[in-house]
């Protein structure tokens, strides 16, 4: 079954996302300009990734294609390896999906380049998703749907503008392929063209996504609340995926976090010392099954053992469970602890 027939079925449908931080901690990303050569340069890691997350519960493989696009490359003069780079991703999450019998879904990523008020902009980020007039013949959205993607994934946007013009061309170009559009919720409730983000799933959703919602920029504290009010205006499948980072009101967002000892602003290298807990994301798991998010994931920050614990907080079992955390082998933690031990260790 498909992504719409399994949410018109009341399925929830789990995601793993992330992969660009991941491969980063790993030593297969440089972080900054966050391109994916891993795809080139070292793909059996992130196949292994890919086989990772299934394993811990994800039902999407999702091609990491992200921040693959034209301007992107060109940043690090990479620019021919547009295609084998998007082709190579776009398979490899076919091979491990069919593997798996899960859904595959292709992506188009938001960019910090369209500006709604200069039509060349706007074209330019046209032409990159699918192109026009632009003298490229072949574009993301064709790759996609060449390399057989069950939908499209069109995430991570920070203008209404930009969201409107993929799922816009995903339309034109992307024979028939669901959408799922989400946006990025930073330190204000608007998107960066001031439309409150609520309101831009509403028309999102209206303009024929099949899913919509919110991905990356906060952790579960400060998405939820407008994953609430997102739930209550939008009638169809909604979507939330936060960073597993500690946002909290002072800092909405996970680039506005402060590190708890110093309270100096904290740049990407350093915010392990913010990182979720597994309970926050189980917490952050119970709370969106109870507002009734229906497409759910993990963003940047995610790993599997985080992934597992959202996938349990979902009623789900997935192979990962197996090794799950039972503290009764813990010399410290277990019910019967010894006493003495456990001073020892604790104080
Ligand atoms: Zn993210």
């Amino acid at each position: 079954m498909g992504l719409v027939e399994r949410l018109k079925d009341g399925e929830d449908v789990l995601i793993a996302e992330g992969y660009l931080w991941e491969c980063e901690r790993r030593g297969y990303i440089t972080l900054g300009a966050n391109i994916p050569e891993v795809v080139i340069e070292n793909p059996g890691l992130l196949k292994g990734l890919h086989e990772e997350f299934v394993h811990a519960g994800t039902d999407v493989v999702e091609a990491f294609n992200y921040y693959a696009h034209r301007s992107k490359l060109r940043m690090i003069g990479r620019e021919d390896d547009l295609e084998r780079l998007n082709r190579m991703a776009l398979k490899m999450a076919r091979e491990v999906a069919d593997a798996s019998g899960k859904l595959m879904a292709g992506g188009l990523c938001g960019t910090l380049e369209y500006k709604a008020d200069d039509p060349k902009s706007i074209e330019w980020v046209r032409s990159m998703f699918k192109a026009r007039n632009s003298g490229h013949l072949h574009e993301l959205i064709e790759w996609v749907v060449e390399e057989k993607a069950d939908f499209i994934i069109a995430e991570t946007f920070y203008t209404f503008g930009e969201a409107m013009l993929a799922l816009e061309t995903i339309k034109e170009f992307g024979h028939g392929l669901p959408a799922v559009i989400t946006l990025a919720p930073h330190a204000s409730n608007e998107t960066f063209d001031k439309v409150p983000l609520v309101e831009a799933c509403v028309k999102l959703e209206q303009a024929g996504a099949a899913v919509v919602g919110l991905n990356c920029g906060r952790g579960p504290t400060t998405m939820l609340p407008l994953i609430k009010e997102i739930r209550a205006a939008c009638k169809g499948p909604i979507a939330a995926l936060p960073v597993c980072y500690r946002t909290n009101e002072d800092s909405k967002s996970f680039q506005s976090l402060r590190d708890p000892m110093t309270g100096e602003l904290l740049k990407y290298i350093d915010l392990a010392c913010v990182h979720c807990s597994r309970t926050d994301i189980r917490k952050f798991g119970e709370a969106a099954k109870a507002i009734g998010v229906n497409y759910v994931g993990l963003c940047c920050g995610n790993a599997a053992n985080y992934f597992r614990e959202l996938a349990e907080s979902y009623g789900r079992k997935p192979e990962a469970c197996k090794y799950s955390p039972n503290l009764t082998g813990s010399t410290v933690f277990s019910e019967g602890a010894d006493a003495d031990w456990y001073r020892y260790f604790v104080g």
